[in-house]
C-alpha cells in the first residue's frame, strides 16, 4: 500500500464534532497541501457550527458571519458532513479506528460549573448555559421553563455570557424582533415581568471577564438603565498595581465603562440593570421548593503571592429578593465515550492536542481541539490557533506514519450507516434546512426562524 496521505491512499480523518474547533481543523488540513486528505465531520444534531448557532447570543449576528468561512470549507471536496450521527450512541470508537487513519475529538464543553453553595437545586436556580441553549433553540432545550413572571433576577459571574443573558432580560420586545432567537423565547420574553436584573461579581472591575464591546453595549439598552454602586468601583490597591504592571488595554477599556456607569443619574426607564462588584453569593434562600432570594457576602480583595488579585470575604452580609438566579460561573466540559477524560479540568487528557493515557503517553491517531481540549476560554477565533496546533501534530504524525492502520474505504462509512438505518443530513441538507430558516426569517425582516425540532427539519428535508 502506498504511503498514507498519497492521492492512492489518502489520510482519512475523522472529526467528531461540528463546532468552530472542527471548522478550523478542517481549514487548517488544507494549507497541508502536501498531504492528501479526505475528512468526515460527524455532529449529533442535523445542524452544524455548535455554539455558533446555539451559543452566541442572537442578538449578536455579526459573530456569525464567521460560518461563511465554515461554508466555504465544507465546499472543499475532502469534505463530507455527517449530521445527525451521535459518537458514542450511533457510531463508536471501534468504528472510526476501522474507517479511518486519524480521529479528532472537539466535542465542546456541553456542561456548566456548579457553585456549590445551599440552595442551588431551588426551583429557579438556572444554568445559565440552559437559558442560552433555551433561547437559542437548541433541540435538547426547547421544553425547558424558566418563569419570567419574576420582577427580580440575578445573574451570578462576571463573563460575556453573564452579559448576554442579563442583556437578553434587558431588552426591548423590539430590540429582540430582529434577532433570530427561537420563536417561543421570543413570546416568552415578549410577556416577561423582569424588571430588576442584577449581575453579581466575586471580584472586582479590573477582573471582570467581559470584554469591552459587549460591557459598554449595557450603556445603550433601549428601555433599561445600568446602575453601578460607586463603591463597588473604586479600585483597590492590589487591581492598581494589577493593571499598572499588565498594562491591558482591554482592562482599562472596562474600567472606564464601568466608571462611567457609576456616575450615570438619570434612571428613568422601565428596568433596571445593577452590575455588583465583589460580592459572593453564599446561599440561595428558598420559601416551597421555590428561590425567594439571594444572600450574599461582600469581598475585599487582596493579591497573592504571585501578585494575582483575588477575592475573599468579610463579615457583611446583604439579602436580595430575587426570584430567579442564572449561574454563569462557566462551561465545563463532559467526559466522551472511551476517551480518557481530565476530570479535574473537564477536558480530555492531552498534551499539545494528542490524546494520552493517564500517564501522558499519547495514544497514536487520537486528537482534541477546542474547549474539550484546553478548557472553556477565548472567543470563536481562538479556536483557530488551537486547532491549528493539533492538526500539525496530526499532520507530522501521518507524514511519520503514526496512523491507525487500514482505515476502510470512504464508501465502507456510508455503507455502516445506512446499515444502522439513521437519519443522516448531508452539508446539502443542511444547506436546504438553512435556506428554509432563511426565508422564513425573510418575512419577519429576522435573519432567520429556527427549526428548533430535529423531526421538523427532518420533515423540511423529505417535503
Ligand atoms: P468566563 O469568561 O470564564 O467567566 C466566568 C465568570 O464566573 C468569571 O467572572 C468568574 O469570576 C465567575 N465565577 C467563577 N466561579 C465563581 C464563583 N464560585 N462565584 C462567583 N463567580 C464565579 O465564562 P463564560 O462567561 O461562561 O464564558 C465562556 C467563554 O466564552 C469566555 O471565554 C467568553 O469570553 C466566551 N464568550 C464570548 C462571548 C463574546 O465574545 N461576546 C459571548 C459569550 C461567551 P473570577 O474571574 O473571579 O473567576
Amino acid at each position: 500500500m502506498s504511503k498514507v496521505g498519497s492521492e492512492s491512499n489518502p489520510l482519512r480523518v475523522a472529526i467528531v464534532g461540528s463546532g468552530p474547533a472542527g471548522f478550523y481543523t478542517v481549514s487548517n488540513f488544507l494549507k497541508h497541501t502536501d498531504l492528501c486528505v479526505e475528512m468526515d465531520m460527524f455532529e449529533r444534531l442535523p445542524t452544524p457550527f455548535g455554539l455558533v448557532r446555539a451559543g452566541v447570543a442572537p442578538d449578536h449576528q455579526k459573530y456569525k458571519t464567521v460560518t461563511r468561512a465554515y461554508d466555504k470549507s465544507a465546499q472543499h471536496p475532502s469534505f463530507r458532513f455527517f449530521g445527525n450521527v451521535e459518537y458514542g450512541t450511533d457510531i463508536t470508537l471501534a468504528d472510526l479506528k476501522e474507517h479511518y487513519h486519524q480521529v479528532m475529538f472537539a466535542t465542546g464543553a456541553p456542561s456548566d460549573r456548579n457553585l456549590g453553595i445551599p440552595g442551588e437545586d431551588l426551583i429557579g436556580s438556572h444554568s445559565a448555559t440552559d437559558f442560552v441553549a433555551w433561547y437559542n433553540g437548541h433541540p435538547d432545550c426547547t421544553g425547558f421553563e424558566f418563569d419570567l413572571s419574576q420582577e427580580n433576577v440575578a445573574v451570578i459571574g462576571l463573563g460575556n455570557v453573564a452579559i448576554d443573558v442579563a442583556r437578553i432580560l434587558c431588552k426591548t420586545d423590539a430590540e429582540l424582533m430582529t434577532t433570530d432567537m427561537a420563536d417561543y423565547a421570543l413570546d416568552a420574553l415578549r410577556a416577561s415581568k423582569v424588571k430588576n436584573v442584577y449581575v453579581l461579581g466575586r471580584r472586582g472591575p479590573a477582573q471582570a471577564a467581559f470584554t469591552p464591546p459587549e460591557i459598554k453595549e449595557m450603556g445603550e439598552l433601549e428601555d433599561a438603565d445600568v446602575f453601578v454602586p460607586v463603591a463597588e468601583v473604586t479600585l483597590d490597591p492590589a487591581s492598581v498595581a494589577e493593571l499598572e504592571a499588565s498594562g491591558d488595554k482591554n482592562v482599562k477599556k472596562n474600567v472606564a465603562v464601568i466608571e462611567e456607569f457609576s456616575q450615570r443619574t438619570v434612571h428613568d426607564k422601565s428596568r433596571h440593570l445593577t452590575i455588583r462588584f465583589l460580592v459572593s453569593p453564599t446561599e440561595l434562600i428558598g420559601e416551597d421548593g421555590k428561590v425567594t432570594a439571594i444572600r450574599i457576602v461582600k469581598n475585599e480583595a487582596y493579591a497573592d503571592d504571585k501578585g494575582n488579585v483575588k477575592a475573599r470575604a468579610t463579615d457583611e452580609e446583604e439579602i436580595i429578593p430575587v426570584g430567579m438566579v442564572f449561574r454563569s460561573v462557566g462551561y465545563r466540559g463532559a467526559p466522551v465515550a472511551e476517551i480518557p477524560f481530565d476530570d479535574y479540568n473537564g477536558t480530555i487528557r492531552n498534551i499539545e492536542g494528542r490524546i494520552t493515557d493517564d500517564t501522558d503517553n499519547a495514544l497514536p491517531g487520537m486528537y482534541v481541539a477546542g474547549w474539550i481540549k484546553r478548557g472553556p476560554t477565548g472567543v470563536i477565533g481562538t479556536n483557530k490557533t488551537d486547532a491549528q496546533e493539533t492538526v500539525n501534530h496530526m499532520a507530522e504524525d501521518a507524514r511519520s506514519g503514526v496512523v491507525f492502520e487500514g482505515a476502510k474505504s470512504a464508501e465502507a462509512i456510508v455503507a455502516l450507516l445506512k446499515s444502522r438505518k439513521l437519519d443522516v443530513i448531508t452539508y446539502s441538507d443542511w444547506n436546504k434546512i438553512d435556506q428554509h430558516e432563511v426565508s422564513k426569517g425573510e418575512a419577519s425582516n429576522r435573519p432567520r426562524v429556527k427549526l428548533t425540532n430535529i423531526d421538523e427539519m427532518l420533515e423540511v428535508l423529505s417535503s
